[in-house]
């Protein structure tokens, strides 16, 4: 096909993880999903925007939602993009920073989908090991690729970096170090301070994850004016329709809704965690919606098959360094405890 570009004709495509068409009969936890429906209010929101406007549309900057956000995280709005998704953000901060053969980083393990983009646009990638105590293997005193991804918490593991081991990674990288903070709304802490005090720090978000709308597509990033400012001009114009701008400012001023959500997954993630210890399991210690563990005969693929049999379907990993263990999102306290049994069962 040599209409194509070699690089897009060669590359094998992004694999989402798989949605079974019968969800309703699965015990799902492969995505990351939150096991809560969305806010009440998010629901509202939308079916308020369903109808004859419609036609009309939408708001290309997203005021309602930036504002909303800017009073969130204590930014000025000016300092925030709203996105469809937080993977159009992941995008487009690698066209703005990296050409044609000019090089990104990201840790291995971490987001895949960082691998594909950066094979879409032609950018050469760079990865460092991590291990599953969070150390950071190989990386030099200065980082001198055009960006750096950092997934914070973790993913797969769900480790989470404090802000002065990520202040001090920003010191090092001569590009923009974008942390994709994806899981921070389950941990104790994270990184938007930094994006005031380093000059080349952009945090993102998504609200897939904790506000429950992976469905609705939102994500938002918090950057330096002149950063938000080149993002703005590579976004598609209208990248929110009308019924993803509602829900997003209802979701994020829902702050009630969310914090009981969350802290309802935080208290099952804890509970599963020691359940799992008990059983002989290994458990990398989580800050995130997800455990990442080991049977004690350290076979991911057979428990993986084993719960797929029972309908209940985690994420494994062929990877070498992942083949030993389970992704497990958090569900609902009941999907936790039939998980645990089949555990049990399964040995
Ligand atoms: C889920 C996820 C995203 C994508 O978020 P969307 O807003 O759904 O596009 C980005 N980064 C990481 C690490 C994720 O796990």
């Amino acid at each position: 096909m040599s209409y194509l570009r070699p690089n897009i004709a060669v590359m094998a495509g992004y694999v989402p993880g798989f949605q079974p068409p019968d969800a309703e009969s699965w015990i799902k936890l492969n995505t990351n999903e939150n096991p809560y429906p969305p806010s009440p209010q998010v629901i509202r929101a939308i079916r308020e925007a369903t109808g004859e406007s419609l036609r009309k549309y939408p708001d290309a900057v997203s005021r309602a939602g930036r504002e909303a956000a800017a009073e969130l995280y204590g930014y000025p709005a000016d300092w925030l993009i709203m996105a469809n998704g937080s993977d159009e953000l992941l995008n487009n901060l690698i066209r703005a920073c990296a050409g044609e053969g000019e090089e990104i980083a990201y840790l291995q393990p971490s987001y895949s989908y960082y691998a594909t983009l950066a094979e879409v646009q032609g950018a050469r990638v760079k990865t460092f090991p991590l291990t599953e105590s969070g150390e950071i293997r190989d990386f030099p005193a200065r980082y001198t690729g055009r960006l750096f991804f950092l997934t914070n918490p973790n993913a797969p593991f769900g480790l989470r970096w404090g802000v002065e081991r990520v202040a001090e990674l920003a010191d090092r990288c001569a590009g923009l170090l974008v942390v994709d903070e994806a899981y921070a709304d389950f941990a104790e802490g994270n990184c938007l301070e930094l994006v005031r005090q380093k000059p080349n720090v952009v945090v993102t978000r998504t609200l897939s994850k904790s506000y429950s709308l992976a469905g609705m597509r939102l994500g938002l990033a918090i950057a330096r004016p002149e950063v938000v400012a080149a993002l703005d001009k590579i976004r598609d114009h209208y990248n929110l329709d009308r019924l993803a701008q509602a829900a997003l400012t209802a979701a994020l001023v829902d702050q009630d809704y969310f914090r009981d959500c969350v802290a309802r997954i935080c208290a099952t993630r804890d509970w599963l965690s020691n359940a799992l210890r008990k059983l002989g399991y290994q458990v990398i210690p989580s800050s995130a919606n997800y455990l990442f563990v080991s049977p004690p005969d350290r076979d991911g693929k057979r428990v993986y098959d084993a719960l797929y049999a029972r309908k209940i379907l985690v994420r494994y990993f062929s990877d070498p360094v992942l083949a030993h263990g389970l992704r497990i999102s958090i569900g609902t306290s009941e999907e936790m405890e039939q998980t645990l049994a089949a555990l049990e069962e399964i040995g």
